[in-house]
């Protein structure tokens, strides 16, 4: 038997194929330079293969190859065998083998033929599923672009280039992401999701990477001399939101650093993420690195890792501010403050609450002040002081939990108070954008008699969409335009009568705070702003000391 199935040249030709072969076409020059072994004793005038797969998630513009594997020298005969197979992604690869000019196979070998076919088929189809295996490997597979793996990958190959230095990298987090997730259908989002990543990653230009880490964060990097344009880019990204071409407009934040020589992927990735924090805290879209953030990340993080070992230890206590009406000098309400006294020392809330807030644990806080605010109030009724309004600060990220009406009424409920002795502040509300909630919320604090105040009117753009939209009953005028009275400007004095005016003319009350000074004070009254908070009258006080002044309906000397 002379089949070449038992030949020393096909033994020779398949061990080629005993090392790994990491992708189609490194296979297919692999066969292109062995195939010659054979090609003689199958009458082999011409080899070809087609590969023809369809786009996917790691393939986004699919795979359409023709690769002739062999030509002979003296030209082929016709008609060819074709050998069609289907591939696991539901794709076609064609085998084509023509004989040499004039020869025609018998019928062993037109079986020899199929043989080879079928085992050139299973190595190129095998090193194809490495290959997408190894794609998979780096490939997010929400987005189709780099995962975590592929972005550490590129930094290895950069960093094997020294050219780390020429980078800044990049971390992004979507602005609300969350209320884009809840107010369009989660498979829709995704759909945003997808298309913003991919968006993102037609504009890197050259040997950039934007890879998708978890959720809605990503991380890059990106050349030096494109920092600039590309956050500029980011900063507001549209998306087709549905197929009657309307645009959903993707704002994120982002931090960014300029990596240095000797700096490591695990610094890097923390600087980042450092900078991401400050621009959250302090609400801006693009935040540099600068090494003192390390510092404040570590408070922020020893904050949050202590923070529920610090509330049942009760090392929390609610201090009260009063709100003064300047008209009589006499109090007519108090706001809560919460301090945190620990290891002997006051933290300020300044540098709690945020943390408190990115981590959403800040609804126990409020949750803890307003059960002492409520605690004080059936106090100062069982032993028969005249109460006053207390205030207490809710932050928006409350608004997110559907129950936080009846939640608040349980508490009301456990000491049995009068709800119309109660004030919710909700805090920080610039940039909030979920109004049905927040409406929501202040109209059943409303029904069941709860007074609601927006604090800090003033400090963010949105703050005139929330008079129109909702029902509050007070608005807090932000400390920062007393403090601007200080200048004795014409123009503060203008903005901060007509601000009063208008408040008054949409029917709520308004007060002001953070009054210092008799000169504040004078001018609030002559334009009918009557209620005030501020150091000129009280700093916030501990608990015994307020209820001295309530007990004595103590009156401020003029
Ligand atoms: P806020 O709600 O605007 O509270 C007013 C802040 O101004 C208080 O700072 C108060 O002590 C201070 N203040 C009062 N009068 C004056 C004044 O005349 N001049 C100046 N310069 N400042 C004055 P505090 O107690 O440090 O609280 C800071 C912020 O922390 C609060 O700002 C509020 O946003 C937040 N916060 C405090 N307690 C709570 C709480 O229980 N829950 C929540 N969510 N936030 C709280
Ligand atoms: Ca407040
Ligand atoms: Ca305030």
């Amino acid at each position: 038997m002379n089949s070449i199935l038992y030949s020393e040249n096909l033994r020779k030709f398949s061990n080629v194929f005993k090392q790994s072969v990491d992708s189609a076409l490194e296979c297919f020059e692999k066969v292109n330079e062995n195939i010659h072994l054979i090609a003689n004793d199958l009458h082999l005038g011409r080899f070809d293969i087609r590969i023809d797969a369809p786009a996917s998630l790691y393939d986004s513009e699919g795979y359409l190859i023709d690769y002739p594997i062999y030509c002979g020298k003296d030209g082929y005969g016709a008609p060819p065998m074709q050998f069609p197979y289907e591939t696991y992604e539901h794709g076609h690869i064609l085998i084509r083998v023509f004989p040499q000019k004039g020869y025609q196979w018998n019928e062993q070998e037109k079986e020899e033929l199929d043989t080879l076919a079928r085992n050139v088929f299973f190595i190129c189809g095998r090193a194809r599923l490495i290959e997408l295996l190894k794609k998979i490997r780096v490939t997010d597979n929400m987005t189709g672009i780099a995962n975590l793996q592929g972005f550490n990958e590129f930094v290895d190959e950069v960093k094997k280039r020294d050219e780390m230095p020429l980078y800044h990298a990049i971390c992004v987090n979507i602005k609300n992401f969350n209320y884009i997730n809840r107010t369009i259908a989660t498979k829709r989002s995704n759909e945003i999701l997808r298309e913003y990543a991919r968006y993102v990653v037609q504009h890197l230009r050259g040997d950039e990477i934007f890879a998708r880490t978890a959720g809605d964060n990503f991380l890059g990097l990106i050349r030096n001399e494109n920092i600039d344009e590309f956050l500029e880019f980011i900063s507001k990204v549209n998306i087709h939101a549905d197929t009657e071409s309307k645009f959903v407009q993707i704002g994120s934040r982002a931090g960014v650093y300029d990596i240095q020589i000797g700096d490591t992927i695990g610094d890097i990735k923390g600087y980042v993420e450092a900078a991401l924090n400050m621009a959250r805290g302090q609400n801006e879209d693009v935040a540099f690195f600068e090494h003192s953030m390390m510092e404040r990340m570590l408070k922020d993080k020893e904050i949050s890792a202590i923070f529920s070992m610090a509330i049942k230890r009760e090392q929390f206590e609610v201090y009260y501010q009063p709100k003064v009406n300047i008209n009589e000098q006499k109090i007519c309400g108090c706001e809560a403050l919460v301090r945190w006294f620990r290891n002997g020392k006051m933290v300020s809330p300044m540098e709690f609450i945020p943390v408190l807030e990115s981590e959403g644990t800040i609804c126990t806080l409020d949750f803890y002040v307003l059960d002492k605010v409520c605690q004080a109030i059936k106090s100062w009724i069982d032993r028969g002081i005249k109460p006053v309004r207390v205030s207490s600060n809710f932050s928006k990220v409350h608004l997110k939990n559907p129950a936080l009406a009846d939640r608040i009424f349980a508490v009301i409920d456990k000491y049995g108070i009068d709800p119309q002795y109660l004030e919710i502040e909700l805090t920080e509300m610039s940039g909030y954008d979920n109004y049905e909630n927040l409406a929501k919320f202040i109209k059943d604090m409303k029904e069941r008699g709860v007074h609601t105040s927006i604090d800090d009117f003033g400090t963010g753009y949105s703050s005139l969409n929330l008079l129109t939209d909702l029902d509050v009953d007070t608005v807090k005028l932000d400390k920062s335009y007393s403090i601007r009275l200080d200048d004795n400007e014409e123009k503060t004095k203008i903005l901060i009568r007509n601000i009063v005016n208008m408040v008054h003319d949409l029917g709520f009350k308004v007060i002001a705070e953070g009054v210092e000074t008799d000169e504040q004070a004078e001018f609030l009254k002559e334009i009918g702003c009557s209620t005030v908070q501020g150091y000129l009258y009280d700093k916030p006080l501990p608990l015994e000391e307020f209820e001295k002044r309530l007990e004595k309906e103590f009156t401020y000397q003029k």
